[in-house]
């Protein structure tokens, strides 16, 4: 007897967004996201990574198609369901957005804001915040710096934090916009094998968006290629091989035709691989 495939954590049906200038940086976005999953997304300066990433949790409305949870009730991500959603959603950011003069343990403090009523919020911190907060700060290794000034700690460090204050908030579901970009190679495979290991521990599921390929290659359970708006690749990293990567990376079409990715999808490279570049 096989046993029912578990329903997907997350599901993007068709997603497209236009920003208010018209630009549109998403097209018709469709791909499911299972528990447990450590998914990079790969693609040039400007594919869409970033909206992508904001779409699904809710800082970007999607102008078409819809983003599903299968954990809250409504299909619709919208009003107390897209605020329970974005609890549910931890983020971490490029530059960090730490607040430089606080502490590391009152940045990661930050981390627990949307748990707490708006009473919560006016009182000190309860003993179990902090705890907690501390033992996130421990399992990015920075206990001896919980009560430094955040802006004395190197990029590497400050990237921990951020990873703990995403952490604390205890998601579902980690998002991660270029996390790593701006650390040096040996820093940047540090954090992501730590973010790695958190995740894989946990069983949290992650989006984790790259500029990095060869660390894709390294952490991906999946990889989503995105160009000029489009999913054009969604596979396993074995099957994004050097024309694979050639071709995601290729420079956009001069032609005002949105052809290239067309391309890249009929590509005979790409298409006689089985299961990965099925259109998404
Ligand atoms: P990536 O993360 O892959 O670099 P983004 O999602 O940031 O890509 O951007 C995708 C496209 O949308 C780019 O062309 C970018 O200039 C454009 N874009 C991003 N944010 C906005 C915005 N708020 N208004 C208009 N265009 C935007």
């Amino acid at each position: 007897m096989t046993l029912p495939t578990p329903a997907p954590l997350l599901t993007l049906r068709n997603v497209s967004v236009a920003y208010p200038d018209g630009h549109q940086a998403l097209h018709n976005a469709s791909m499911q996201v299972k528990q447990g999953e450590f998914l990079v997304l790969l693609g040039a300066s400007g594919a869409g990574k970033s909206t992508l990433l904001r779409s699904i949790n809710g800082l970007v409305r999607p102008t078409g198609g819809e983003v599903l949870a299968s954990d809250l009730p409504a299909a619709a991500l919208s009003g107390r369901n897209l605020r329970e959603h974005r609890r549910r959603c931890g983020m971490v950011f490029q530059q960090h957005h730490l607040i430089g003069r606080l502490s590391v343990l009152a940045n990661v403090l930050i981390g627990r804001v949307a748990s707490r009523s708006l009473l919560g919020s006016l009182l000190p911190w309860r003993r179990e915040d902090k705890l907690a907060a501390l033992a996130v700060i421990e399992r990015v290794g920075l206990l001896d710096k919980a009560l430094a000034r955040a802006d004395t700690l190197s990029g590497g460090q400050q990237q921990r934090v951020g990873i703990a204050r995403a952490l604390v908030q205890r998601p579902r579901l980690l998002l991660a916009d270029e996390p790593v970009a701006s650390l040096d190679p040996a820093t940047a495979d540090t954090v992501l094998a730590l973010l790695h290991e958190i995740c894989k521990n946990d069983g949290l599921t992650a989006i984790v968006s790259l500029h990095q390929v060869a660390l894709a290659r390294r952490y991906a359970d999946r990889i989503i290629g995105l160009r000029q708006g489009r999913i054009v690749f969604d596979g396993e990293p074995v099957a994004f091989n050097a024309p694979a990567e050639a071709q995601l990376y290729a420079p956009p079409s001069t032609s005002s035709e949105p052809i290239a990715v067309d391309s890249v999808r009929s590509t005979p490279s790409l298409t006689t691989q089985p299961k990965e570049l099925q259109p998404c």
